[in-house]
């Protein structure tokens, strides 16, 4: 497995690989876990090179989140890359990627108008913006997203149709762990505590579910999840959303026609959580 920080040297060894076969692109931010194992390895199998590239992107970073914190470890991510068969890791410096202050700015008509778009103004120009640099920079003919962040995942399969990258953007399902909480690389912020109290997110989501006749609308479940979180007096909540899982738009009922899509997002003291789920 081939490790680039530099991204000339990258693309050079890219350009040896030629235009042929499948290439496989999986971007992360690092610290692995197996939520992403679980799109490298499903990349590795489905095309003949697998790229991964490890880039905490400073643009899709508000000015008062945690990107200075954002957990780093390069040495134990390129051990569990090369272990899944892995091609090629692109790992570059922010001032490579953005030699100067960028001055595209992406502006999305309504995608971004809810859920972690509107409560992180910027974030998802600056996901648009790196996948779109990642994409010409591998040139992959897949890129594999998880539904974990699928207001990102609905937002990139848009920008890669409408632009006509010739990229298919392969949607891959969230990975939780045992007790149902969404893999992220932010969970190791949580202290045992608040390590239980972030069940919340994934619990609520199920409850919601299963009571979808009783909650049919997406007011009943909002006023159902307020009254729940008062069993979890940590978690403070960001928002509670059913929207449309295709359109990211509101619906007034939770017919399955609409596609009703629950999607939540709370806070642990500093740390912030996403989950989601179809109804
Ligand atoms: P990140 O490193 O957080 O930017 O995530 C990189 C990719 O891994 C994104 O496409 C995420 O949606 C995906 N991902 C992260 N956590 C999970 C998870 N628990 N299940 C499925 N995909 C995930």
């Amino acid at each position: 497995m081939r490790v680039f920080e530099d991204i000339k040297t990258f693309r050079a060894w890219r350009q040896g690989l030629g235009l042929q076969g499948r290439i496989g692109l999986v971007p992360t931010m690092g610290a692995l876990h197996a939520g992403h194992l679980q799109l490298v390895e499903r990349a590795v199998r489905e095309n003949d090179h697998c790229v991964v590239t490890i880039f905490v992107n400073p643009t899709q970073f508000g000015p008062n989140e945690d990107f200075e914190r954002y957990p780093r470890d390069l040495a134990a991510d390129t051990a569990m890359l090369k272990a899944a068969g892995v091609t090629a890791v692109l790992a570059p410096d922010h001032k490579e990627v953005y030699p100067a202050e960028p001055q595209f700015y992406f502006n999305i008509r309504q995608l971004d108008k809810r859920l972690c778009g509107a409560s992180r103004p910027g974030h998802m120009n600056g996901v648009v913006q790196v996948v779109s640099i990642l994409f010409n920079l591998v040139q992959p003919s897949h890129a594999y997203f998880g539904e974990k962040d699928y207001q990102q995942l609905r937002i990139i399969q848009t920008m890669a149709q409408e632009l006509h990258f010739p990229v298919e953007v392969v949607p891959c399902p969230i990975v939780r762990e045992a007790d149902g909480l969404a893999m992220s690389s932010r969970n190791r912020y949580l202290d045992p505590t608040a390590r239980q109290q972030a069940l919340a997110l994934s619990t609520l989501l199920r409850e919601v579910k299963e009571r979808k006749v009783e909650l049919s609308t997406p007011e009943a479940a909002l006023a159902y999840v307020q009254k729940r979180l008062a069993d979890f007096p940590l978690v403070q909540l960001d928002y509670f959303e059913i929207l449309s899982g295709e359109t990211l738009e509101p619906i007034p009922d939770v017919a399955p026609a609409r596609q009703p899509h629950a999607f939540m997002a709370a806070y642990l003291g500093k740390t912030r959580l996403i989950d989601n789920m179809p109804l």
